[in-house]
């Protein structure tokens, strides 16, 4: 936003409504246009490692749990200790909001006090879409869905009946997963079954009910006055301009930490915002300082991913067979299962003492920046790619599950921005592709991935794509305001 819309933008509250994980809660966060934010209940604020600072001196945020619940809600909300940040818990996270959180949103939207206006508008994620649609309705003010998710995994789950109707979908369980699917507009023949979103590889069908697309409510953005994607014209246009047939409005505002980025360029005063989980170890960077110009591997896989014992030991013999120096992000809740047997060959605390080095949480976007990083090991999230690309650091992708699969096949075969390993991971193909990237095939991914970077800072200039449609988000939610003030 420019100085003088700024001041205009007085007197009109948006509601920030974030999903409670990490990823949804870092791209939400850094949504300019708001002067009010709330985040659920399911996410307090101790989970910050340092509080948020307010991302924009002239646009602060406020912050607000969803209170807790009343009596008879209480028993269908999560425990304290439910486990958040787990893949396994998106469901759990998705119907206790659901079953619980509506009055408390409405409470929050309807309660005026000096110190928090009326509010005038919703953002919800559009993980609740039909929650916060009903909301919205309810006390009169306009939604705007926003998705964390990649465009490409909005649009293909949105599309997803009618790939049953054209009999693309279900996967069967013996089938070719290289089938191609030819039918999903804006992306026809670029998706094989194993690129599609894990929905529908019937790892995840606890989420779902994929027929119908109930998955993340997508068909529930019908109902919002617009949906908001942290991508960009350059990157997803054929996409968007299928979007525009279906949805309001479509504001393609990314990538949002860019616009943050730009800002803290522009104006010193801004103070960095972080909305970590975990503590960040800055440790890392001290590190990197005395690493050679690209020369290191950043390895993290989000969040929410964990991997077995017997996995995290494939990916160290592959970073240490490389040769290559690494630094790896290790979650203490990353290994999965019960085994304690934390033993370490010798030969993979020699490599990792010499050209390795591991935190528990990294500044991610501090770490991508830095000159001494070469390539990103990723599980594909839709944050850390937006993160990589922005930074022009060419990916090595292991999707999970979510929109991993669908946006490593972009970063692979769309961006040209990488290599897909999904479904492959064991020690050698890790070394390989570790020295594909960083040696063999380094200047061809190095050249697209800086393009795609430029392309990205752009986006977000004056005068760019995303600038302007960020621009037309703020205009349609003060002129949508005004209607019902
Ligand atoms: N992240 C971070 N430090 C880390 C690992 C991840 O700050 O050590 C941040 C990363 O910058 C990104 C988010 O966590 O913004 C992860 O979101 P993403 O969508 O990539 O994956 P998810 O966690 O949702 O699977």
């Amino acid at each position: 936003m420019a100085e003088e819309e700024e001041g205009e933008a007085g007197g009109h509250h948006v509601l920030l409504l974030p999903g409670p994980m990490q990823g949804n809660v870092n791209s939400m966060m850094k949504l300019a246009p708001s002067s009010s934010a709330s985040l659920p209940h399911h996410l307090s604020h101790h989970r910050f490692h340092p509080p948020p600072p307010p991302p924009f001196r002239r646009h602060p945020l406020s912050f607000t749990n969803l209170p807790q619940p009343r009596d008879q809600d209480h028993l269908r909300c999560l425990p304290d200790d439910h486990p958040r940040s787990d893949r396994n818990a998106l469901a759990d996270l998705y119907s206790s909001m659901n079953s619980h959180a509506k009055p408390l949103i409405r409470d929050i939207i309807l309660s005026q006090t000096a110190a928090k206006p009326k509010i005038t508008c919703l953002i919800g994620d559009g993980f609740f879409g039909g929650l916060t649609a009903d909301v919205a309705d309810e006390v009169g003010i306009p939604v705007i869905h926003f998705r964390a998710i990649s465009a490409s995994c909005f649009w293909a789950l949105f599309c997803a009946p009618n790939l049953f109707e054209s009999n693309e979908l279900p996967i069967r369980g013996e089938e070719d997963m290289d089938r191609i699917i030819a039918t999903l507009p804006g992306m026809e023949n670029i998706l094989r079954c194993r690129d599609l979103p894990g929905f529908f590889r019937g790892t995840e069908t606890n989420l779902v009910d994929p027929l119908k697309s109930t998955v993340f409510d997508c068909h529930q953005t019908l109902r919002a006055r617009g949906v908001i994607l942290n991508t960009f014209e350059d990157l997803d246009g054929p996409l968007l301009t299928q979007m525009r047939l279906k949805f309001l409005r479509v504001f393609a505002v990314g990538s949002l930490h860019a616009h943050l980025n730009y800002r803290r360029v522009s104006d010193a005063k801004t103070t960095p915002s972080t909305s970590s989980f975990w503590e960040e170890d800055r440790s890392c960077l001290t590190w990197l300082d005395s690493q050679p110009l690209k020369s290191v591997l950043y390895v993290s896989f989000g969040s929410i991913t964990t991997v077995t014992r017997e996995r995290l030991m494939e990916f160290w013999y592959g970073l240490v067979n490389s040769k290559k120096r690494f630094l790896w992000v290790i979650r203490p809740d990353m290994v999965a299962g019960a085994d304690n047997d934390e033993r370490v060959a010798a030969e993979l605390e020699e490599g990792t003492k010499e050209r390795g080095f591991i935190v528990g949480w990294a500044p991610q976007e501090e770490v991508l920046a830095h000159k001494a990083i070469g390539g990103f090991l990723t599980h594909s999230g839709w944050n850390s790619t937006l993160e990589s690309l922005v930074a022009g650091v060419p990916m090595i992708c292991w999707p999970c599950f979510a929109d991993q699969q669908i946006n490593s096949r972009f970063v692979s075969e769309v961006w040209k921005l990488g290599l897909d390993m999904k479904d492959l991971c064991d020690r050698d193909v890790v070394e390989k592709m570790v020295n594909d990237l960083m040696v063999h095939r380094r200047e061809e991914f190095l050249k697209s991935a800086q393009a795609m970077a430029t392309l990205a800072d752009k986006s977000v200039s004056p005068g760019g794509s995303s600038y302007s449609s960020l621009h037309d988000l703020v205009e349609f939610i003060k002129s949508a305001s005004r209607k019902i003030n």
